[in-house]
């Protein structure tokens, strides 16, 4: 078995929306400015994000549990199932959060799964505009059988 497996971001990418307090403005914003785009996709958010994302650009977001109570490591394992395959997180560089931890292990998973995220808005308006975006892309990920195989076999 490989050491690499490769996965395949579809077109119709699922994104995962999060932003946290100080920053939802600037994100339904967002939103608003790039929802021809957007709505193309399946949208997924943290539970307050979505729902006001829902509420005042009128796409459909599937809102899991708020951020401070889980909904952070709620996207990040449905990145881990394959399930979530693109991240925009205007998270707050100003103010200290009860779930940095939390925060910390998104961007983590994200990072071990090859997952494209964008943290600001020019990362986001950079990422919403690749040609990438109506195409497949394949990349490659760490292929975790193998990887349990030989822990199993030589630890
Ligand atoms: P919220 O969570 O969308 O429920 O506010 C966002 C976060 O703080 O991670």
């Amino acid at each position: 078995m490989a050491e690499y497996m490769t996965q395949i971001i579809g077109k119709q990418k699922n994104i995962a929306l999060i932003a946290h307090d100080n920053k939802k403005a600037e994100l339904i914003g967002w939103c608003r400015e790039h929802k021809e785009t957007l709505n193309q996709h399946f949208l997924y958010g943290t539970g307050t994000t979505a729902r006001m994302i829902n509420m005042q650009t009128g796409l459909p977001v599937r809102g899991y549990n708020s951020g401070p109570l889980g909904g952070d490591m709620q996207i990040g394992a449905q990145i881990v199932e394959g399930n979530i395959d693109f991240v925009i997180f205007f998270s707050d560089p100003l103010t200290a959060q009860p779930h940095d931890p939390d925060v910390k292990a998104l961007l983590r998973i994200a990072q071990v799964y090859d997952i494209p995220i964008a943290n600001n808005k020019a990362t986001a308006d950079f990422l919403l505009t690749s040609s990438l975006m109506d195409q497949e892309y394949e990349h490659e990920i760490i292929n975790f059988q193998q990887n349990i195989k030989t822990r199993a076999e030589t630890l």
